[in-house]
Formats: structure tokens, C-alpha cells, sequence
């Protein structure tokens, strides 16, 4: 779906829903607007169900002031309009109270967005507003003195957050990636340890190069047919249970030997099609597409690991969080975690672009899931529904690990415990 193509009022209604859906806002908070090309501001109504809203609810404020629309806009609108007046660039608005980011707001801090190249990437530094009367001329002119600086994520004080950006697409993803790195670094608040990046190692992300040479396929078989389909259906499963975002996460497939399929870069999780996924052939991409980041790792991987099927890289918030602080993953916790997980290591920050052989010698039989640090979680398997498996079981078990922070100290497995479990299950 080419999401820029709707018009308005659907975007405005297909964003909110979807961020009341991930538990992103309740039904009283929150606002978003589209200014368009005529000067006109669309907005959310105020006080209507955000859980049942339809195109008809959205309201448009005209350029002159005139008020089109069943119901009266949001009582936020003033400062819409004064973000857009000190930020010409800035075309769509999203603002609500999502739980991670009002924990900041309301201890006065702002989130850590150094923690994973993408998440910089994509919201930047984050600004800060003072606190003023929602609705207040004020709370305008503090938020949008915030905007004018040059950030594109606002902290607003005792509040919530604002995001902007040249769509409404761009501004809903910084939006909600910077909500998740906000429930990151409050995880990592708990581990202790947070490891932050530092510029010079953001740059690594932005060389790695993904641009390989072009072919165009004879033909797709009805496997590769049918694997584009399960790819986009596993990463719809994914995005649901929130082991990814719409802007992190690659899935690959091998096809046969050296032939594999891997989502694109770059296009919203949400919205991926079979279509879009892309085929890489003896190291070429298929032609006019644009392979994940990260293809050259999976390359490899499937060079190097003949057993080895399906790939996935995510960033599911727990078992991401153990790769941003230096502490170990104990997967010596239940019977289930250790049989899926064995051993899960830690790869250093940067290998995924500068050397992937690394990263796949760390994978073994007994390490299927390995932590790419400051990055995400690599699960690797024989099909899609066992890598996505591993996948769901750590983020599982890293929840149950980090909630279990305050009752008291692991009792992991005893050794002899987990000898029977190797012996009854044959693992290696
Ligand atoms: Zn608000």
C-alpha cells in the first residue's frame, strides 16, 4: 500500500488506530495533524474514541481559521499550529502519553536515544519543553521554541511527547521507536550498565554497504512464491507481539544453496507485501530492490552454516536490552529456555559491518540466538516457525529474568539438572 497516496483523514485514522492497537495511548490522550499542500491543518477531534475513530471524525482547520468538520478539534490544536509555523519542514504531528516516555517526562529526564544505531538514526537527540496548561498559547510557544532548535522529538514536561516529520509516516516511526527506546533504557535502568554509543561508532551504520550488484530472475518457483508469503506473514506476527517495530527487524529464507529471500530496506513492517521482499542470488540482489542492511551477515550465515534455513534479526525490548548492558543472558532458568536458547553469546558492536564472518563463527548448535551488542537479537533456524520460536523464548525469558530483579537472586538449573535435559532431549 502506498500509505502517502491516502488521503488525510484515512492516514490520520489508519496511525491512530494503529498506535491505540499497540497500547501506545489510552482513548481520552493523544492528538496527531497533517498540514497539507493548500496550508490546510488536519486534525484528531477532541473527546471522541480513539478505539472506534472513522475518516468522517477527522476535523479540518482551514488556513484562514475556518473549522470544517462533525466535531471540534483537539484542544491541542493551538500548539499543532505553532509547530508548524516555526518548523516549515515539518508536514505531520504526533503527540500522546505512551507509559515509557511519560516515566521520563514525569522524573523530568529524557531517553537515551544513543543505544542502537536506528534508533539515533531515526529520532535523533531528544528536546525538551517545559511544563505549561495543556491547550495554553504557553504550552505552544515552549514546545515549538523546542522544535525550532532542530529537534524532531520533544519531551514535553509532566506531559508526553511530540514527534514531527515530512509525513505522517516519518513522524508516527519516530514516535514509536522512541517510545520503545524509552522502555529500553528504563529495562536497562534495572540491569544497570547501559552501554551507549558513541558518534564515531553510529558512523559504522550509515558505510555498510547493502547496494549489491543487480540481477533480474528468469522466473520465481512457486517455493520462492510461497516463502515471500510466510515472510510477510511471520513478520506481521512479529510486529503483533511486539518483538519488532516498524522501522528494525530483517527476515531471511533460503530458497536453495546459495539463493536466499530477505526483506527490503527501509519499508514499514506494518505494510510489507510479498512483493517487496527481496531475492538474493550468488551474492546479486534482484534488480530495482534494495535488501535489509544487514544481507551481507545473512550471506554469510548461510555460507558459512549449511543446516542453518531461516534468519532473523529483531529487537524485541528484554532480549535487546541484555546487548546495551554488559550482563549476561542467563538462559538456566526454566527447562524450556535452556532446550530452545542453550547459549546465547554476545557479538561486539560493529561486526555486523565490518566482519560477518565473525558474527557466524559465534553460531553453533548449542549458540542458535546470538546478542548483537547495542543492535539486536540474531535467532537462526531451520524454518521460520522454529527461528521465530527462539526468537518469542528469549524475549520471554529475558521479561522473566528482568522481572525477577526485585523478588530475588537466580536459582538457575544445577549443572547435573542440566546434563539430564541435554541427555532426554539430545542436544549437543
Ligand atoms: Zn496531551
Amino acid at each position: 500500500m502506498n500509505f502517502d497516496m491516502l488521503p488525510p483523514r484515512s492516514q490520520l485514522v489508519e496511525v491512530l488506530t494503529r498506535i491505540y492497537n499497540q497500547g501506545l495511548t489510552t482513548t481520552s490522550g493523544g492528538n496527531l495533524s497533517i498540514l497539507d499542500d493548500n496550508g490546510d491543518l488536519w486534525i484528531t477531534p477532541s473527546g471522541i474514541d480513539k478505539g472506534a475513530l472513522s475518516p468522517e471524525d477527522i476535523v479540518c482547520v482551514r488556513a484562514d481559521g475556518t473549522i470544517v468538520g462533525r466535531h471540534k478539534p483537539s484542544v491541542e490544536y493551538p500548539f499543532h499550529w505553532m509547530i508548524y509555523r516555526a518548523r516549515p519542514d515539518l508536514r505531520a504531528l504526533v503527540h500522546a502519553h505512551p507509559p515509557a516516555l511519560v516515566s521520563f517526562s514525569i522524573v523530568r529526564k529524557t531517553p537515551n536515544t544513543c543505544i542502537t544505531p536506528q534508533s539515533r538514526d531515526i529520532c535523533g537527540l531528544v528536546g525538551y519543553a517545559p511544563y505549561a496548561l495543556p491547550g495554553s498559547e504557553a504550552l505552544g510557544e515552549q514546545i515549538a521554541a523546542t522544535f525550532s532548535q532542530g529537534f524532531n522529538s520533544v519531551l514535553l514536561e509532566n506531559h508526553g511527547v511530540v514527534t514531527g516529520g515530512q509525513n505522517l509516516t516519518q513522524a508516527f516511526q519516530r514516535f514509536e521507536t522512541l517510545e520503545f527506546c524509552a522502555q529500553i533504557n528504563l529495562l536497562a535502568a534495572k540491569l544497570g550498565n547501559l552501554q551507549t554509543l558513541t558518534d564515531d561508532q553510529i558512523r559504522l551504520f550509515y558505510h555498510s554497504d547493502h547496494h549489491l550488484p543487480e540481477f533480474v530472475p528468469e522466473r520465481h518457483s512457486s517455493r520462492e512464491l510461497e516463502l515471500r508469503h510466510d515472510i510477510c506473514r511471520f513478520v506481521r506476527r512479529a510486529y503483533a507481539r511486539r518483538l519488532m517495530i516498524s522501522t528494525g527487524g530483517t527476515v531471511s529464507v533460503r530458497v536453495q544453496d546459495d539463493t536466499f529471500l530477505i526483506t527490503p530496506f527501509g519499508v514499514d513492517r506494518y505494510y510489507l507485501n510479498p512483493e517487496d521482499i527481496v531475492l538474493v542470488q550468488d551474492g546479486k540482489r534482484e534488480a530495482g530492490k534494495l535488501p535489509s542492511r544487514a544481507v551481507k551477515l545473512h550471506q554469510q550465515i548461510y555460507r558459512d552454516h549449511r543446516d542453518i534455513d531461516c534468519i532473523m534479526t529483531a529487537q524485541p525490548p528484554n532480549a535487546t536490552t541484555y546487548s546495551i548492558v554488559s550482563r549476561k543472558f542467563d538462559t538456566r532458568t526454566i527447562p524450556e529456555s535452556y532446550i530452545v536458547l542453550r547459549d546465547i553469546p554476545i557479538a561486539p558492536y560493529g561486526l555486523t559491518y565490518t566482519d560477518p564472518r565473525a558474527i557466524s563463527a559465534m553460531i553453533r548448535p548449542d549458540a542458535p540466538v546470538i546478542l548483537l551488542q547495542n543492535d539486536a537479537v540474531l535467532a537462526t533456524g531451520k524454518s521460520l516457525l522454529q527461528t521465530f520460536d527462539r526468537l518469542e523464548v528469549a524475549e520471554f525469558s529475558a521479561q522473566a529474568l528482568i522481572n525477577s530483579l526485585h523478588l530475588g537472586e537466580l536459582v538457575p538449573i544445577a549443572d547435573e539438572e542440566l546434563r539430564d535435559l541435554r541427555r532426554q532431549f539430545k542436544l549437543s
